[in-house]
């Protein structure tokens, strides 16, 4: 793709135009320029990427986040970049999430064994995690839908699972995912994402599972970061993209699209695919027809996620592993990961860069949020990093454009079509299972789909 100005635009010459630059609409652009076509891109800020990012501070490469890539092996996200990148990049497997309740660290158990030697908490714990652990792991698909409307909490309250060990241990690893706690993350996703599996097993696979555990972490990071991942995203599209162009209004006429508008110029199109979050369209599309502005006006209230991600340049390698940590206890739970472990070109020779992060509690500081990351427990269990920073770095955005709240499920979105013909929506808010990168990708596969069925390619 090249840059060019809003003056050059030469609408006829692009067989679709693509409003937002984030993921969801870059990828869309990566498989339609596979299918032989040409897109222009038309960006609000001053670079393409959305919240999928990276810069250098101080010698040290930073990711917006700590960008884990889930589902490695199997997942939509890494399907993309094998299909459609010349030279796909290279993904390191973490070794597996660590997690620490004060003095006491446990990995995720995967088997039945595992669970009764559980060192998290006592006899007891062990085995109601044992029973509930059993039930999510066999539970199909259908049972989990018909959770989507409580909270992971009431479905443990539900089931007499309510061992304040296992909660939190659950509560940090829903976290993560959802971007909100128990309390408020949808039973159906939480289910989803302990079972983690979107396909259902056969009987005899499930109860191997259950007995001998799987012990097959398929997630990791990408060497380069993400960087790397956008440049060759960007270099691989067929077509032109405008940066600082913020689209004003996207147009409707007799129920097809007809174009849009930025800074006053009109640019006619009959295919826009938009990556402008959900909540801004109803602002953004210009229609008499009530179905359509209903339509948009039901998803202007989506909830994002919101992180904050703490960058430490150390002096030396202190860490130097694999692994993923998770203090659970002292609360709040916080993510620790070496960067610089899975890819050294990250950080200056010798050097090591470490990522924290943590959701946003409503109402605190960034500064807050810092001393929150860099006291409470982490003085106690990890002094050494403390003791060593040389660079220091924090960021705050949203994750994902949609919390996995009960009404924000995947089976709640719209999906890729609107009322308009030839509008199409792609995002982490409209559709797709999983989270950040794969709900991404899963969205862009659904544009695609649509757009196959519907005779665009
Ligand atoms: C802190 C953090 C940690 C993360 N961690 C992970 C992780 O570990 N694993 C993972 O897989 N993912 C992770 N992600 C998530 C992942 O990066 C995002 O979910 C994904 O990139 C969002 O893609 P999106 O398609 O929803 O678009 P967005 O990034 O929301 O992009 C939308 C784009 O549209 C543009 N736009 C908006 N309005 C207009 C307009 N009117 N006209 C033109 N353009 C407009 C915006 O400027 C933006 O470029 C993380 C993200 C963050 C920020």
């Amino acid at each position: 793709m090249r840059a060019i100005s809003i003056e050059q635009v030469n609408p006829s010459s692009y067989d679709a135009i693509i409003a937002g630059s984030g993921a969801g609409g870059l990828l869309t652009a990566l498989v339609l320029t596979a299918e032989g076509k040409k897109v222009l891109v038309l960006e609000k800020s001053s670079r393409l990427g959305g919240v999928w990012h990276s810069y250098w501070v101080n010698g040290y490469r930073v990711d917006n986040g700590l960008h884990v890539i889930t589902r490695v092996k199997r997942g939509a996200f890494t399907r993309f970049m094998r299909n459609y990148l010349p030279s796909p990049p290279e993904f390191v497997l973490h070794d597996g999430w660590y997690f620490r309740v004060y003095d006491k660290v446990g990995t995720i158990p995967t088997s039945v064994g595992e669970t009764l030697r559980w060192p998290l908490t006592d006899f007891r714990g062990r085995l109601g995690l044992a029973k509930i652990g059993a039930k999510i792991k066999t539970m199909k698909l259908d049972e989990m839908k018909k959770y989507k409307d409580i909270s992971f909490l009431e479905f443990m309250q539900s089931k007499n699972a309510m061992n304040q060990v296992v909660l939190d241990v659950m509560q940090s690893a829903i976290y993560m995912a959802a971007g909100v706690g128990i309390n408020e993350a949808s039973a159906y996703e939480s289910l989803r994402t302990l079972k983690d599996t979107d396909k259902e097993s056969g009987k005899l696979e499930q109860i191997k599972r259950l007995l001998f555990g799987t012990g097959d972490y398929d997630e990791g990071y990408v060497i380069g970061g993400m960087e790397s991942l956008i440049k060759n995203v960007i270099e691989a599209i067929n077509g032109d993209y405008v940066l600082n162009a913020p689209v004003e209004q996207i147009h409707e006429s007799g129920g097809k699209v007809t174009g849009l508008t930025i800074s006053g110029l009109h640019i006619e199109h009959s295919l826009i695919i938009s990556n402008i979050p959900l909540w801004d369209m109803d602002k953004i599309v210009d229609s008499t027809l009530g179905r359509v502005n209903e339509f948009f006006a039901r998803w202007n209230s989506m909830q994002p996620t919101q992180g904050v991600t703490l960058w430490l340049g150390l002096d030396e390698v202190v860490i130097g592993d694999r692994k993923n940590r998770v203090l659970v206890h002292p609360n709040p739970n916080r993510w620790i990961v070496s960067l610089s472990s899975f890819d050294p070109s990250c950080a200056p020779n010798g050097k090591e860069l470490v990522g924290v992060a943590m959701m946003a509690i409503p109402g605190k500081t960034i500064e807050e949020h810092v001393d929150i990351m860099k006291g409470n427990g982490f003085e106690e269990y990890y002094p050494e990093i403390l003791q060593h920073i040389e660079m220091e770095h924090v960021q705050s955005s949203y994750a994902t454009r949609a919390a996995l709240i009960p009404g924000q499920t995947d089976l709640d979105r719209p999906g890729p079509r609107t009322p308009i013909q030839g509008l199409y929506i792609v995002g982490t808010d409209t559709a797709g299972s999983g989270v950040g990168l794969q709900q991404a990708a899963n969205s862009a596969e659904g544009v695609i789909s649509a757009l196959r069925q519907d005779s665009f390619i």
